[in-house]
């Protein structure tokens, strides 16, 4: 955000507004934490605020501060439709198009609002009025930090504030400040949010030590299914319906499974296929370390898109049908994935 939009938004925001802020569809702790850190912020003046998602998210995100108080679209869409009619001011943080927000896409397009998005995902859509993109952040999270800070407001962060910006930090970092998209401010901006009451271990405890007997043994037959492409230095993970019904599968215990493929020596991308209980498609997330874009991977063969190093998308083939797909569109990548890289340490 350039500081004269900033003076700008200071100036809108400078009587009490109705203000909603939404995260994308499928929440993850940086889309949590980032709504309900500004919600945080915000509610310390004047406004009426309240953070509406598109829908439900996993229950390890379940305890961060005013957590209770969101709205979720899809089972409470007539609280959420009167609130989205009357907001002068729509937040959008941590997507950047639309069609991240699956139902709630039309309300938005519909009403007379001024929109402000904060977000660090690539080729941001232009519906905001006051639009904070960066692709290089660690999280969304960082960036509430930075937009409070440029509101120069800092010394309102309380601990509330500084527990949901922590959290989201962390996870959007690999949960545990591992991206290359974590940097020396990133680690300032933490080091500050520890100062101001974020209790870094109760929280880490809290989003990775609450792990269900059948959440463990889910993962132990996603690990099992890991299949190694050597001469791609790619390894990817399948999950069906009937595998997740049979480790009593809940919203959320997949998290972070894809990141396992990554720790292996030598790998360069790691790639989940899940399918969907509900309708039937496949949901992929997508790693990679080095120069491989997943994000353009998946925003050209998958319906999807992200950030270089991490993306997700779709398909709707069935499993072994999108795995030979794959297999076929990942062959054009096998000189450069073959390329070695190098290192600095
Ligand atoms: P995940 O694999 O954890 O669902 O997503 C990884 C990253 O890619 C996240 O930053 C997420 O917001 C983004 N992402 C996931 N699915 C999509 C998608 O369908 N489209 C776009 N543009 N980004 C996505
Ligand atoms: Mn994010």
């Amino acid at each position: 955000m350039k500081m004269n939009d900033i003076q700008d938004l200071k100036k809108a925001l400078s009587s009490p507004k109705n203000i909603v802020i939404i995260p994308h569809k499928n929440p993850d702790g940086d889309a949590i934490g980032s709504t309900l850190g500004l919600y945080h912020y915000l509610n310390k003046f004047d406004h009426n605020v309240k953070v509406i998602a598109p829908n439900d998210y996993p229950e390890f995100l379940k305890w961060m501060p005013g957590e209770e108080t969101i709205v979720k679209f899809d089972s409470d869409k007539e609280t959420a439709i009167s609130l989205i009619d009357k907001a002068d001011f729509i937040f959008t943080l941590d997507f950047n198009s639309f069609n991240r927000i699956d139902e709630m896409k039309p309300y938005l397009e519909a009403i007379n609002a001024t929109f402000a998005m904060i977000d660090h995902h690539q080729q941001p859509d232009d519906y905001a009025t006051y639009m904070y993109s960066d692709v290089s952040m660690s999280s969304t999270c960082q960036m509430v930090y930075h937009f409070i800070e440029q509101m120069n407001d800092l010394e309102k962060i309380d601990k509330d504030i500084a527990t949901c910006l922590y959290a989201g930090i962390l996870t959007d970092t690999g949960g545990s400040f591992r991206f290359p998209s974590t940097t020396s401010v990133t680690h300032r901006v933490v080091a500050d949010l520890i100062d101001k009451g974020a209790n870094n271990s109760e929280i880490h405890n809290a989003l990775y030590d609450t792990n269900s007997l059948s959440r463990l043994q889910l993962l132990g037959c996603a690990l099992k299914n890991l299949v190694v492409l050597k001469e791609y230095n790619t390894v990817y993970i399948t999950l069906t319906k009937s595998e997740l019904q049979q480790y009593d599968f809940k919203k959320g215990d997949t998290e972070g499974f894809v990141n396992y493929g990554l720790s292996l020596k030598g790998i360069k991308v790691a790639i989940i296929f899940i399918e969907n209980q509900a309708e039937d498609y496949i949901k992929i997330s997508f790693r990679s370390k080095g120069s491989f874009s997943v994000n353009e991977f998946a925003r050209n063969y998958f319906n999807g898109g992200g950030h270089t190093n991490a993306a997700g998308g779709r398909s709707d083939l069935t499993m072994d049908e999108t795995i030979n797909y794959f297999k076929r569109v990942i062959e054009k990548y096998k000189p450069q994935l073959q390329q070695n890289e190098e290192h600095t340490l």
